[in-house]
């Protein structure tokens, strides 16, 4: 289903561009196979929540947790190789975007792209401008470049992208980095899905200011449902976007349970190892698909071209599979996003994707 266009009912105490402003673009729909938000289908193993319940156990709860989730900021720090005062933990990294869009003079992104970024632009009445992808979904650097110069912009870029899957060339990206530099902006990749494609952005992010890295748990760490994400950039626009937060905004149970994670990244290594190797042979299964177009992903998810989108979310639905519809968004006509999910879930995936009844239009 196409979402739905729920009305903010107004209040005189809220701003007037807020009259009229929709939902978020999510329902949620009930099905055997999940394969609709690009999570980890993987829950955490019984041991690392029992290390985690006892970790919370031994807190006062009665006390707030630390100013700034400050042991959490400390273990990634120490990983990292990256000073503490350069990282915002948050409950999700959808607040982080938040929290960005509301500092920011002006927004920029790509389209199609994540809503959230246009969703908190909206929001807040930010100056917002899109620039459309190129051909096959490749980046356009130079139509970003453009879209950078005069007031200095915010610019929004996932890499790997979503929700096309694809991973930008670092010589383009850094082409970006340098133009952020130039114009006094500030470039936030987005890594969301870095882990999928074994390469990130830190070296940029550690040789210019001038880009944030935005991460999340919610993805190869498997922690969807605990919410929490982190940025990564230079110590004052951390000390910014950190202001826009609540203070002890990140609760106890979510920090004991993101210590006890960043103890085990043998865990999460293994995950995505697995993802990874099923997103392949996804990959390659699909290529036998008599109408769809598989976009070619370095995340654990594909982006599909079909006939008919509806035609294709309804007929998996119908055998217990649960798909995102995209073919609302520019350029995307047609499409579905699939995530990828366990061995199993995957082949019924494929079974059920080549058993479609064919579309003619
Ligand atoms: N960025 C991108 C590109 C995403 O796809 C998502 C989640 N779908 C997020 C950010 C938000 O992540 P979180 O769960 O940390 O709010």
């Amino acid at each position: 289903p196409t979402p739905r266009a729920l009305t903010i009912k107004l209040v005189n105490a809220f701003k007037p561009h807020l009259r009229g402003l929709a939902s978020y673009p999510y329902r949620a729909v009930d099905a055997p196979i999940k394969l609709d938000q690009n999570e980890s289908p993987y829950d955490l193993p019984p041991e690392l929540k029992q290390q985690a319940l006892r970790r919370l156990e031994g807190l006062h709860w009665n006390r707030y947790p630390s100013l700034h989730a400050d042991e959490v900021r400390a273990k990634l720090a120490e990983g990292l190789g990256w000073p503490p005062e350069g990282l915002v933990v948050s409950p999700g990294s959808n607040l982080l975007i938040q929290a960005l869009v509301q500092a920011a003079n002006r927004v920029v992104d790509t389209a199609p792209t994540f809503p959230h970024y246009a969703f908190s632009a909206k929001m807040q009445a930010a100056p917002y401008q899109q620039v459309p992808l190129g051909p096959e979904f490749t980046l356009p650097t130079e139509g970003l470049s453009q879209a950078m110069k005069g007031e200095p912009a915010l610019v929004f870029l996932p890499n790997p992208h979503a929700p096309t899957g694809r991973l930008f060339p670092a010589s383009e990206v850094a082409v970006l980095a340098h133009q952020a530099r130039e114009t006094g902006g500030l470039l936030v990749l987005d890594e969301a899905y870095q882990q999928f494609s074994g390469s990130d952005h830190l070296e940029l992010a550690r040789t210019n200011p001038h880009v944030a890295l935005l991460r999340t748990f919610s993805k190869a760490w498997g922690l969807g449902g605990i919410r929490a994400g982190y940025l990564l950039g230079s110590t004052e626009v951390c000390a910014v976007v950190q202001n826009f937060l609540p203070p002890f905004g990140v609760p106890a149970h979510t920090a004991a349970i993101l210590l006890t994670v960043l103890e085990h990244p043998e865990y999460t290594r293994g995950v995505v190892q697995t993802l990874v190797a099923e997103r392949e042979r996804v990959y390659a299964a699909l290529q036998e698909h008599p109408s769809w177009k598989v976009y070619p992903s370095q995340t654990n998810f594909f982006l599909i071209r079909t006939p008919d989108a509806a035609a294709a979310y309804q007929g998996l639905l119908a055998r217990g599979i649960l798909v995102r519809r995209q073919d609302h968004y520019f350029g995307l006509e047609g499409c579905i996003r699939v995530s990828i999910g366990t061995p199993e879930e995957n082949t019924r995936f494929l079974e059920a994707a080549l058993a479609l009844p064919e579309v003619s239009h």
